[in-house]
């Protein structure tokens, strides 16, 4: 007989976790008291081969789409699954053509998929374990403790840093990865170049600062890791230099997100790599992995502790409600943004794909020409991207200044934009076995530095871009850039 839990149980938030009265086991995997993600509600599992269970709605709001659980001690038994309430799901027009992930190994990439069905009414799923634990989810989560993993490995990188730059509804820190110029080769003595970015006594604490900071934008400063200004800011990160920005997770169920910008970072940290020593010698990225750790914690969605559906509030973040965008808002501020990208999956489209700012009131010819130079490379660098399927474009005038990528690009004039990834698969490549997966997220997110290396000489060359125009008829047609 199987015995069925939430995937990660425990700790001090899980009285959030709404748990189902009839939860029979609970597996022991804390990490620094916080939950990692785990979301089912067991209406009956006394039958392997009949269990019947129901997707939650997120813990202070309606959206309901993400589950993740883990099935303990059965090794060898076929079971049955039947998530009964998932036509109340979000989007549940979207389960048409998905199936289930699975893996051994709940923090781990290897994840692959069982065979689901559809009917309209109910998701159904059947698989036989070969191991004694399993988890099935909606997506390969993230777990927390990958995400201090990747920060661990960014901090023990010289040129890269993790700042705190403020907290979430519940008080956990929001977390940005600071990568700057490489340090220089070892031939050219190398403790003199690094010394001053290496010596990082308080490294939460070292944030890049321009003259144009102010107190109003120090998000973090009244946070438990805060206290800005008491270290010195790397000379060469606080002027002069483009500020690349990617934010992943606003919705924490697409978990994608996060394994692209795991895979974003892993790259840049390749100092080997010469794509990477030239765009570093120029750029600063800022990576926010996890915008809302709330949310991932609580196995939520879309939402975060509050209920708020973070990309709908970058008009006007609430440092209540909202704190995530207010701390990363507020940073942007102090740093600028040359090139902004907001990193989320999508539950209906089998596609990965852009969606850019064509509707915000300050689009130019100059931002659809950048478009089109960072969508053609991007295609060109990763063949699990494509730019001919995607969300209908806005009208001019038309874009919701409230979600974050229209907000950055119209408040910096910059390219901006969300990046979507399939819960799905790939249709232009399907894989039978992963579908859309954790690799491939990661090798999207390492082919970015590709485009952003094209780029970059473009982001603000204003005055370079007439000869590269063409003939500037305004028209959408994607053929007239020089890429
Ligand atoms: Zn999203």
């Amino acid at each position: 007989m199987a015995s069925i839990g939430l995937g990660a149980p425990g700790g001090s938030g899980a009285a959030t976790l709404c748990p189902p009265r009839d939860v029979l086991y609970r597996v022991a995997m804390q990490i620094t008291g916080e939950i990692d993600g785990g979301a089912i509600e067991i209406v009956d599992a006394t039958d392997a081969r009949a269990i019947r269970l129901a997707i939650r709605p997120d813990s202070a709001a309606e959206f309901r789409q993400w589950f993740c659980f883990r099935v303990d001690d059965a090794a060898g038994e076929p079971l049955a699954f039947a998530l009964e309430n998932a036509a109340e799901a979000t989007y549940a027009d979207a389960f048409d053509g998905y199936r289930v992930c699975a893996s051994y190994d709940a923090e781990g990439d290897r994840w692959f998929r069982v065979p689901t069905t559809w009917d309209g009414a109910q998701l159904r799923f059947e698989h036989t374990p070969d191991e004694p634990s399993i988890t099935y989810a909606y997506f390969a989560p993230f777990s927390l403790a990958r995400h201090q993993a990747l920060l661990a490995r960014v901090d023990a990188a010289p040129g890269a840093e993790v700042v705190t730059i403020g907290e979430t509804v519940q008080g956990r820190p929001m977390h940005l990865v600071v990568i700057g110029p490489p340090p220089r080769d070892e031939r050219e003595e190398r403790e003199d170049a690094g010394s001053e970015w290496d010596e990082k006594t308080t490294p939460d604490a070292t944030l890049p600062d321009d003259d144009e900071g102010d107190d109003e934008g120090d998000a973090q400063g009244d946070g438990p890791d805060g206290g800005r200004g008491d270290t010195e800011i790397p000379p060469s990160l606080a002027a002069q230099r483009l500020k690349i920005w990617l934010i992943a997770r606003q919705h924490p169920g697409e978990t994608m997100a996060e394994w692209l910008a795991e895979g974003l970072l892993a790259r840049l940290l390749d100092v080997d790599d010469p794509t990477v020593r030239a765009v570093r010698a120029r750029a600063s990225f800022y990576v926010v992995p996890n915008m809302n750790p709330d949310g991932g914690a609580l196995g939520n969605l879309r939402t975060n502790a509050a209920g708020a559906n973070l990309n709908r509030e970058w008009l006007e973040p609430s440092p209540e409600t909202s704190p995530e965008v207010h701390a990363a808002r507020a940073v942007m501020e102090d740093v600028g943004v040359d090139l902004f990208l907001d990193v989320h999956g999508d539950e209906r489209n089998p596609w990965c794909f852009l969606a850019g700012c064509e509707g915000n009131p300050g689009y130019s010819e100059r931002l659809r020409f950048l478009e089109n130079l960072f969508e053609q490379t991007l295609c060109a660098a990763n063949a699990d991207f494509q730019d001919e399927y995607g969300y209908p474009r806005d009208e001019p005038g038309g874009g919701d200044l409230s979600t974050a990528a229209n907000w950055v690009g119209e408040r910096f004039d910059c390219l901006a934009y969300t990046l979507e990834m399939p819960f799905k698969d790939n249709a232009n490549d399907p894989d039978p076995w992963v579908g859309w997966s954790p690799g491939r997220s990661r090798e999207l997110g390492a082919a970015l530095v590709d485009a952003v290396a094209v780029c970059l000489d473009s982001l603000r060359a204003h005055l370079d871009l007439a000869p590269l125009l063409g003939d500037g008829d305004g028209d959408d047609d994607e053929a007239d850039t020089s890429v």
